[in-house]
This record gives structure tokens, sequence and C-alpha cells, in this order.
């Protein structure tokens, strides 16, 4: 059992199109050029339909294989992050302040090559649609293909998608049935206070001490009112507020994010957020305005769909490779969306090569072109084992 061969062979060109990608990155819905350079790899490989338009950005390839009618989704994310990169390699970005800096560059490449080979190969029974879907990060691009109608015109039995870790060894897959990944809020808080001198305060209302007390007292929303079995985060993550030593300012604004698993925790969340921070201002003589906008739902990973997508994992890497993941992470998914309309699995592959990795969302953070061909094998398996053909 490992790595498909025909796949391993073309190892070099899926680290050639994954590094063409990453010195090309583009922000979430606008991936023009990723886009099109996909549909091109995508009529090059011969696949039977390409299907554009899906969320702005987004591409669907269709692979036929037999005459079953019996159908499954493989699907990768496309977009980057606007953050400037620093790693250094040659094929760093051209983009200037925006960087493949979550791996969707090599998550595209190995689509690509399980794409290749199974229009190649065809040796399953049904169809094999390939998802691009573009603005996984903050847009929410898998809600929007489900809304415009990808399952309806694509109608399919199963989906599958993974994202690659670096804090797990290169080549390892972690599994989950259940919660995988949080739900997810945004946050916006305006404090507005009254201007002054710095030196006049009581001339004033300063929106930055009231800011400080919202900030701390967020922090108790998790740790007094949130049962201390569940899960649950608070974060600001950005304060604004005045220009200079000695002006009270007008306003301060705040962005933060909330995350969870139960709804519950999730209501209790948005109603601690709301009663704190308009409490606080009110209780200092100002007023909030609080923003508390819910993204992401919780990634639930199917059980039955789960136990297929760790079995094909085992058939590339072996029963020692796949591991159940221990806890599952706060971060947030928006392949969420496709696997509340649609029963399916979401899989991590290591792509750890020792103590300098950097985490997805670093600056020096880059892709493991090792993996390549055993995200690649993963998906084409998955359709040979999950659309068996008949002899
Ligand atoms: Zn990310
Ligand atoms: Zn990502």
């Amino acid at each position: 059992m490992a790595v498909i061969n025909r796949i391993a062979e073309f190892h070099d060109d899926m680290t050639a199109w994954r590094r063409d990608l990453h010195a090309h990155p583009e922000l979430g819905l606008s991936e023009t050029r990723t886009s099109k350079v996909v549909q091109e790899h995508l009529k090059s490989f011969g696949v039977d339909e390409i299907i554009t338009g899906l969320a702005n950005t987004g591409v669907v390839g269709v692979i036929r294989g037999g005459s079953g009618d019996r159908a499954i989704g493989l699907r990768a994310d496309m977009d980057a992050l606007p953050i400037h990169e620093e790693t250094g390699v040659p094929y760093a970005s051209q983009n200037p302040g925006v960087m493949h800096a979550c791996g969707h560059d090599g998550h595209t490449a190995m689509l690509l090559g399980a794409t290749k080979y199974l229009a190649e190969t065809r040796n399953f029974d049904g169809t094999v649609y390939v998802i691009f879907q573009p603005a996984e990060e903050n847009f929410g691009g898998g809600q929007i293909m489900v809304q415009e109608g990808l399952f309806e015109r694509c109608p399919m039995e199963k989906v599958f998608g993974l994202h690659n870790w670096p804090t797990a060894p290169a080549g390892q897959f972690l599994w989950r049935v259940g919660p995988m990944m949080a739900a997810v809020a945004q946050i916006e808080i305006t404090i507005t206070g009254k201007g002054a001198h710095g030196a006049h305060p009581e001339l004033g209302v300063d929106p930055i001490v009231i800011a400080s007390q919202i900030v701390s007292a967020l922090q108790t929303i998790v740790s007094r009112t949130v049962d201390a079995t569940e899960s649950g985060v608070v974060t600001i993550g950005h304060i604004n507020g005045g220009h200079t030593h000695n002006v009270i300012p007008e306003s301060v604004h705040m962005k933060g994010t909330g995350r969870w698993f139960s709804p519950k925790v999730g209501d209790r969340l948005e109603e601690g957020v709301r009663r704190l921070a308009t409490g606080i201002a009110v209780s200092f003589g100002a007023k909030a305005e609080v923003l508390y906008n819910r993204v992401y739902p919780a990634t639930v990973n199917d059980a039955e769909a789960t136990e297929l997508a760790s079995n094909a994992a085992r058939a590339v890497v072996g029963e020692q490779r796949v591991q159940e993941m221990a806890r599952p992470t706060m971060g947030g998914e928006d392949f969420s969306f496709m696997l509340n309309a649609k029963q399916g699995a979401y899989l991590m592959l290591g792509g750890g090569k020792g103590a300098d990795d950097f985490m997805v969302h670093h600056p020096r953070y880059n892709f493991n072109d090792d993996i390549l061909p055993i995200g690649a094998s993963w998906w084409a398996t998955l359709a040979e084992q999950l659309l068996p053909r008949k002899y």
C-alpha cells in the first residue's frame, strides 16, 4: 500500500503547478488567474465537462467513468491571505501583501493531480466532481457555491475535503467523527464617547478606558458563563482609537472572533459580548455598537463518510499513519456549509518536516511539496473505492 505509482510519476508537475500558484496568490472571490489556470489544466487533462461561475471564480471539473449513475465530490480551496510573505523562496508571492499562507495552493495542486490521474485512468464507475472552491478565508465561498446550486447542478452522494496540517508529521492523516473544526463569528465593537484634551478628561468621555474595561470583561464570558466541560473562545484581535499622546479620541473600534461547537455556547458568547459591551459603555456614559456575525457553522464529520475517508487514507499511507485526532481544533472552515448540505468528511494531512515548521497563517509558512502525491492519491483512491468499477 502506497502512493499511486502513476501519481508519483508526476510529482514534479504537481510541484511546478503548486509553485506557480504560490507565486501568484489571489484573495477570496478574486481568484481570476487561479481559476483560469485551473480550467486550463482541466482542459489539458481531458475532463468531460468544466462548470464555471459558481461563487464567481469557482470551477468544477466533471469526470465520468463507466456507465454508473453514482457520483461523489472532491473539494479543494484556492484563495490566499492578506499577509506579506517572508519565506524568501525563489517562487515567493509576486503579489505584495498577498500570500498562500494556508496551503490552498497545495490543496489545489493535489486535486489537480488527482484529476489528471482520474481523467487518464477512469478506473471507476460513475461521476467524480472535482470542486475548486474560492474564498475559504473569511468570505465563505463554500456557502456561496452551495447557495448557487452546486449540489443541484452536480448531484453527488458524498463530498470530501482535506487540509494540510504543519504540526502533524508529513504524510500522517488525522480523522475525527463529529465536530472537527469550530463555528466562527466575527465581532466588531464601536465605542463612542466624547473627545477631549488629554489634560482635561473631566470634559470628555474616554472611550479608550472604556475599551480596556470591555476587553477584560469579555474574557469572563467563557470562564464564567460557559459550562467548564464545553469549549469556547472570545478573542479581540484589533483595537484602533486615537492618534497622539495628549488627545482623548471620540471613538474606539475593536474587531474580534468568537469560536464554539455547541449552539448553546454560541448563544452564550453572542449574548455575553452584546451585554458586556453595551452595558459597560452605558455605565461610563458612552455607547457601544456591537456587530456579531455568525459566519461559519462548525465542521461536523459524518461517521460513515469518515470511515470511508480514513480507509482510503490507510490504503495510501498505511494503518500506522492514519490516526484519530484527539480533539477538534478551534479553527474554522467553510467546508462546513458543504457538510451541512451533504454527507461527507474533512481530514487533516500532516505536512510537518521538523522543529522549524511554521503554522498556517504565518508569513514564513510554506506548503510541504512532499505531500502532494499523498493528498492526490487519497482523493483518487476515494473515487476508486467508493465508485468501484464493475467488470
Ligand atoms: Zn486559513
Ligand atoms: Zn486553509
